[in-house]
């Protein structure tokens, strides 16, 4: 089943060949909606400047200094006009938490760090019933899960640590593997997504090989890499230089999750990594979110034995959601060997890391977000009040970028679709914030996870309102599956 019928617009190579990739749909006046008078802002083509903006069919259909006529006409003076962005981690695919994600400015929120265990289940059950944009990677640990006989369930998206996570895969099993990792990119997935932290027992063998079914299948593998800290074998640095290595020697393109949460006191390095690849050729891409905390199953193979020592943390460094509870060694315990996956909030990088790796320019930002924790709300929202407004250590263009046109670039390699995400411009789908730049700020905390962002002023998804004038519009689905 296909859920986006093929573009009936014509790509023109020429434009192609100059990067606006967007060709002009046929002219529509009265526009189904116009957003009139707004600093309208285009990281692609450098575009910032007062504009009218018109909206028919899904499409922005025009982008004009002159005045123009629609059925719904909104006054954006003082307000600046921008692609909606594109989250490349999300992992509630909950209404509540596409809410939050709307008001946060989010109009496509992917699930590709690790994919859900079922590709068609998920498409069939968001299909009509999304606020915004949604698609997901298939899933390497849920492969692995399934092969061991052990299928994972949504919403659990790692398996508890046991034998198919922490045990080298049999000749059988890898074939499994491969042949569930190949029907899910058939049923729609964008890339394959690799957890390989939270499965351990995948060899270095296993991992070059899942690359090569990606480089095969010509999709990105997006991976939280094997694990963090400094203590060799297993540093955040070697544990990148793997994933760097079954890239170069697959062909494959390589997307890095949260280089912040997965390299901590290395993240400068990691990205120099990242850079250095680049530099060379390979297609390698890496993202980040704006918190000093992480966020993650408790009952997981992130926390077996010897995660305190790489970490250099207590048991006191998690807490969960909510309650706030701080752990002790006896609670840790209890939960880690729980069979019921519990979320944990990481208290494990330094304020002065974040911010030095959200300003480096190759960074895209993602949230990584989770019911709990505050990312889920505020990450986006968070980069334009921090680090635009009061740190300056962003432009506003430069934010824009990192949110919405970097995003949409990465998921090029998986769906020509995506040529018109992330893009303020003719022909471009009408994912569209409009906001306050001196307002707009995260309000979620630790304490107060669900806190929902404030400024986002109108947001539309495929030229459909889902923040009117500052409040939610009622009953509408107008997110579209990303898929290839
Ligand atoms: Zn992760």
């Amino acid at each position: 089943m296909r859920l986006i019928p093929p573009s009936p617009i014509p790509l023109r190579l020429s434009s192609l060949l100059l990067g606006l990739v967007l060709a002009l749909p046929a002219a529509a006046d009265p526009f189904d909606v116009v957003i009139a008078n707004g600093r309208v802002m285009d990281p692609e083509t450098g575009l910032d400047a007062p504009r009218n903006v018109g909206i028919a069919q899904g499409r922005i259909a025009r982008i004009s200094t002159g005045p123009l006529t629609g059925k719904r006409v909104i006054d954006a003076k003082g307000l600046v006009v921008a692609p909606g962005f594109i989250d490349l981690h999300q992992h509630a695919q909950d209404a509540a938490s596409s809410r939050l994600k709307a008001f946060d400015g989010v109009t496509t929120a992917l699930e590709m760090e690790i994919g859900v265990p079922d590709v068609s289940a998920f498409l069939v059950r968001k299909q009509g019933t999304s606020l915004i944009n949604y698609g997901t990677t298939a899933s390497h640990p849920a492969a692995r899960a399934f092969a061991y006989g052990t299928p994972l369930k949504e919403p659990n998206l790692v398996a508890q640590s046991g034998p198919a996570t922490n045990e080298p895969a049999t000749a059988e099993q890898r074939a499994l593997i491969d042949a569930r990792l190949g029907s899910e990119l058939d049923a729609g997935a964008l890339g394959i997504g690799m957890g390989i932290q939270y499965t351990p027992g995948a060899t270095r063998q296993e991992v070059i090989e899942t690359f090569r079914l990606a480089a095969a299948r010509n999709v990105p593998v997006y991976t939280h890499v094997r694990s963090f800290g400094r203590i060799e074998p297993g540093s955040s640095i070697g544990s990148v230089a793997e994933v760097i290595g079954a890239a170069a020697v697959t062909g494959a393109s390589l997307h890095v999750v949260h280089i912040n949460s997965s390299c901590l006191k290395d993240g400068l390095e990691c990205i120099a990594l990242v850079a250095g690849a680049r530099a060379r050729g390979l297609d390698i891409t890496t993202e980040a979110y704006p918190y000093i905390a992480g966020m993650t199953a408790i009952n997981s193979a992130l926390f077996n034995p010897g995660w305190r020592e790489k970490l250099g943390v207590d048991y006191d460094a998690l807490m969960l959601p909510d309650s706030g509870e701080r752990l002790t060694k006896e609670r840790f315990d209890t939960l880690h060997a729980s069979p019921e996956s519990r979320l944990v909030i990481l208290f494990v990088n330094s304020q002065e890391m974040v911010d030095r790796v959200i300003a480096e320019p190759l960074v895209m930002i993602a949230s990584d977000g989770e019911d709990g924790h505050p990312r889920n709300a505020g990450t986006y929202s968070r980069i334009l009040a921090r680090y635009v407004r009061e740190r300056g250590s962003l432009t506003l263009m430069d934010a824009l970028r990192k949110m919405s046109l970097m995003p949409a670039q990465r998921l090029e390699r998986s769906t020509p679709a995506a040529r018109r995400l992330g893009r303020l411009q003719e022909g471009a789908d009408a994912d569209v914030i409009v906001f306050d730049a001196d307002k707009v700020g995260d309000r979620a905390t630790f304490q107060k996870p669900r806190e929902a962002s404030v400024g986002m002023k109108y947001v539309l998804v495929g030229g459909t309102l889902v923040i009117d004038d500052g409040k939610p519009v009622e009953g509408v689905f107008p997110g579209r599956a990303i898929r290839r």
